[in-house]
């Protein structure tokens, strides 16, 4: 009987790609393909890219060029590009990389089976990156055995595409128009993944929570004749978590990433209020604290409009942390604009940030700006706003020492080898309100019956990005004896970047 043909996938950017690579897992596994130990044993090698930001560009290019010469050895090896610049690049990728076989677009991840196994039989070359506008497909999560192996935590996906077109950003071009999943899809697919185990679902799209009905896009003619704005108060995606926390009620805890401010509407707020299913925490992309930036940015909303539903939403759910994205040394930002958005970040309380420095990419509207900070300077305010959140992350760390929290147990925490030898072995979870806990477990027992377990935890220690909290006596009393082995690491899936 002939070995069941095996696959590696590495994974560049965000959340959304994270996702699109366990959906391609999912497809290749209902082939029959299976997850290679490495890329020496791999007959596919997968890399699912990102071009968000140049850097991840760069490194995509120089990841496809380090398969060369084990493509050289192994003329059988698939290599595809898969994700955001295989839909930028398309076809020119395959004629710049001689040794490149299949290039993929998000839309058309289903198709990478087939993609696959005509080049193994033979066939040439092939760029597949059509978008589906006319019936859009979503991938479902919940259908595959492989879900067994993403532990407690689970993406579901709403939408795909964007309208927004803020002038730095290359997604409206590399994943197309916004695109609507309908509700019952969606809520089955959540229903189906906490049927298996899934204790916590995160709702995904680019704008998130722009999500409505496919009907009513239909009879719209444009996303944004029907979308609710900053001025608007109404929410269908408020309709969409209210019907989830319904329908399915066995849901622990549901999140959402990554909304846009300007659909942050007061019935959404409102929801937070209502569900207590909804964690307390948002990561809500500012860009910019300067309206002269945001402006240029054509992010749609003022400094003012967004700390006014930011505050709105602290009013109807207290204690609620939040998170975002800065981009520092977009075209034109002075010293003045940096400074509205240091203050910003102070005023917002944000508990963590991700920071970019600006980079133009191809196709957008920043591009015909003169990309005029210097990188100097681009350091330089990259730093001061890293600063600034990681003394508020500090301070809201070391404000929940000697405080109980909820803890939703997801795993074993990273190896770490100085820890002590009467407690080898941690467990890490987060909170609603998404602090990351770690968890000592005591010698010879076996922690993997806590993970998918909600635990009040008491927090004993603070460190720069996380907590430490001590484990009740009685959830770790009946324990089993540990394994003589750690299980293997899985080397399917290799997440090299965050967005
Ligand atoms: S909202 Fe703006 S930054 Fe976000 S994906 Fe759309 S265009 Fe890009």
């Amino acid at each position: 009987m002939s070995q069941a043909p095996r696959y590696v996938i590495e994974t560049f950017g965000c959340q959304m790609n994270v996702h699109d690579s366990q959906r391609m897992e999912d497809a290749l596994r209902a082939h029959g393909w299976v997850a290679a130990e490495g890329e020496h044993d791999a007959d596919l090698i997968v890399l699912n890219t990102c071009s968000v930001r140049e850097k991840a560009e760069h490194k995509l290019r120089s990841e496809v060029g380090r398969l060369r010469p084990l493509k050289r050895g192994r003329p059988d090896l698939v290599v595809a590009v898969a994700g955001c610049v295989a839909q930028q690049e398309g076809e020119k990728l395959l004629r710049a990389i001689p040794h490149l076989d299949v290039v993929v677009g998000p839309d058309n991840l289903a198709e990478l089976p087939l993609l696959a196994e005509t080049i193994r039989n033979g066939g040439p070359p092939v760029a597949r990156t059509v978008f589906d506008l006319d019936r859009p497909t979503f991938l479902s999560g919940g259908t595959h055995e492989a879900v067994h192996e993403k532990g407690v935590c689970a993406f579901v996906t709403t939408m795909k595409g964007c309208d927004e077109r803020c002038s730095f950003c290359v997604v409206p071009y590399t994943r197309g128009p916004e695109r609507y999943r309908p509700l019952d899809e969606i809520v089955d697919e959540v229903r189906t993944l906490v049927a298996r185990g899934v204790r916590e679902v995160t709702l995904l799209g680019q704008t998130v929570n722009s999500w409505m009905p496919p009907e009513v896009l239909d009879v719209s003619t444009s996303s944004h004749d029907q979308s609710p704005s900053m001025r608007a108060s109404s929410s269908h995606f408020a309709t969409l978590l209210r019907t989830i926390a319904r329908e399915v009620p066995a849901l622990g805890r549901l999140r959402y990433t990554s909304p846009h401010p300007r659909h942050l509407t007061a019935e959404l707020i409102d929801a937070h209020g209502e569900l207590p299913v909804l964690a307390r925490h948002l990561h809500l992309p500012v860009q910019s604290g300067s309206d002269r930036m945001l402006k240029r940015m054509i992010r749609r909303y003022t400094r003012e409009a967004y700390l006014e539903r930011v505050n709105a939403l602290r009013a109807r759910v207290p204690g609620l942390t939040l998170s975002t994205d800065v981009i520092v040394g977009f075209p034109g930002e002075t010293d003045d604009d940096f400074a509205h958005t240091l203050s910003l970040v102070r005023e917002a309380g944000f508990v963590a940030l991700f920071g970019f420095k600006f980079s133009p990419r191809p196709f957008t509207p920043a591009l015909k700006l003169a990309d005029d900070v210097p990188e100097a300077v681009k350091d330089e305010r990259l730093a001061a706003l890293f600063a600034a959140v990681a003394v508020q992350q500090q301070a809201h760390l070391a404000s929940l020492v000697d405080s109980t929290v909820t803890v939703l147990i997801e795993g074993e925490s990273r190896p770490n080898l100085t820890r002590q030898a009467k407690f080898p072995t941690r467990v890490m979870g987060r909170t609603e309100r998404n602090e990351i806990v770690h968890l000592d477990v005591q010698a010879g027992r076996d922690p993997s019956p806590l993970v998918g377990r909600f635990l009040e935890v008491r927090v004993s220690q603070a460190n720069a990005h996380s907590l430490v909290g001590a484990l009740a006596e009685a959830d770790v009393r009946d324990l089993p004896e540990a394994r003589a082995e750690p299980p293997k690491a899985r080397r399917s899936l290799t997440i090299v970047s965050e967005g």
